[in-house]
């Protein structure tokens, strides 16, 4: 590495309230972030409002918008000057390079008032950094160190899932990358979400689990046209659905029934998500440079547990208009020159 690590081993290892959150109980890691609450600039709203019309939970906090957008080519990255909260993993990945686990200063949620009770706004909101080194991202780490980074994750959602913080909750795993779709800082992270709300996606997954006993990408897989497929690894996919909203969308899906959540799939499988969810975020790149645009794209799990998993990844290519707010949507791309496209620029 040419430039000096900023975040060392000593700095983490202070943050550190426990080094590997296998060692922690969820009870335990509820209590860090209660911890927390007092240290943070901005709380969210404890009210959580539900739309009439769909069930959609709407949390407000208007805090978040004084989060300082942090760019790539700025010198100080708070992350590297370790201005951050307490870590709940820490994970050394080789050499000098570690993976950790902390808690997002600018919370959408956090555990307070009464866990249960449907319009309070409470959860457990985390952060991942793939790396303490600014210039690593998950996408060109070596397919073993992208792996190990992954399965943090995947521990996080089994500790909590298998809990009884919660009478159900909720494990939701996103990354927003790009000022405009939301993503705020350049070192690289991805959140997660652990929720007494259930996500309108994993809402309409159920429903469509309950309504034909498959979750939709297994009949996705039944009826998919060779030429919507990106790449294939192991049991993945990684495809172009033929009911994008917006031009570039992609989808990485297994149709294996078993695999409906994160903590569902097997080490083989794990890894050749890696290599998946690495290849997509390469891809962008070459597509917003493909493009001549700033790279934004936002990628959402499907861990519902109804049905096999997924994840979509969502380019901002293609601003909102006024007939898809009405429900009618109008793509200025069409699926299958998405697909040839992304095909040219893995192999470009
Ligand atoms: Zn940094």
């Amino acid at each position: 590495m040419d430039t000096p690590i900023k975040l060392t081993k000593d700095i983490l290892l202070e943050l550190a309230e426990v080094e590997d959150m296998a060692s922690l109980s969820a009870e335990a890691m509820r209590d860090f972030f209660r911890e927390e609450i007092p240290k943070l600039p901005h709380l969210p709203s404890s009210k959580v409002v539900h739309d009439p019309r769909n069930q959609l939970p709407i949390f407000y906090s208007p805090g978040r918008q004084n989060r300082p957008f942090i760019a790539k080519e700025d010198r100080s990255c708070p992350i590297c000057e370790g201005n951050l909260t307490g870590i709940i993993d820490l994970c050394h990945l080789s050499g000098e390079e570690y993976a950790f686990i902390n808690k997002n200063l600018y919370p959408i949620s956090v555990p307070q008032g009464i866990a249960h009770e449907k319009n309070n706004n409470w959860g457990l909101h985390f952060l991942l950094w793939p790396s303490n080194i600014h210039e690593r991202r998950f996408e060109n780490m070596e397919i073993n160190i992208a792996h190990k980074v992954l399965s943090r994750v995947i521990l996080l959602e089994k500790i909590l899932l298998n809990s009884s913080l919660l009478d159900k909750g909720y494990f939701a795993f996103i990354r927003n990358e790009g000022q405009s779709v939301g993503g705020s800082v350049y070192h690289d992270h991805f959140q997660m979400l652990y929720s007494n709300q259930e996500p309108l996606s994993f809402r309409e997954d159920r429903n469509f689990y309950e309504k034909h006993g498959v979750g939709p990408t297994q009949i996705l897989h039944e009826e998919i046209s060779t030429e919507l497929i990106v790449l294939s690894q192991g049991e993945w996919q990684l495809v172009v659905p033929p009911y994008i909203k917006r031009p570039y969308e992609l989808m990485i899906y297994t149709p294996n029934r078993s695999n409906v959540h994160l903590n569902s799939l097997s080490e083989t499988s794990v890894r050749d998500l890696t290599f998946l969810l690495q290849k997509s975020f390469q891809l962008q790149t070459s597509l917003f440079k493909h493009l001549g645009k700033d790279k934004a794209y936002n990628l959402i799990c499907h861990n519902s547990g109804y049905g096999s998993i997924y994840f979509e990844l969502f380019p901002m290519v293609q601003p909102l208009g006024g007939f898809e707010r009405l429900g009618l949507y109008l793509s200025q791309g069409d699926p299958i020159e998405g697909a040839e496209l992304y095909r040219q620029l893995l192999f470009s």
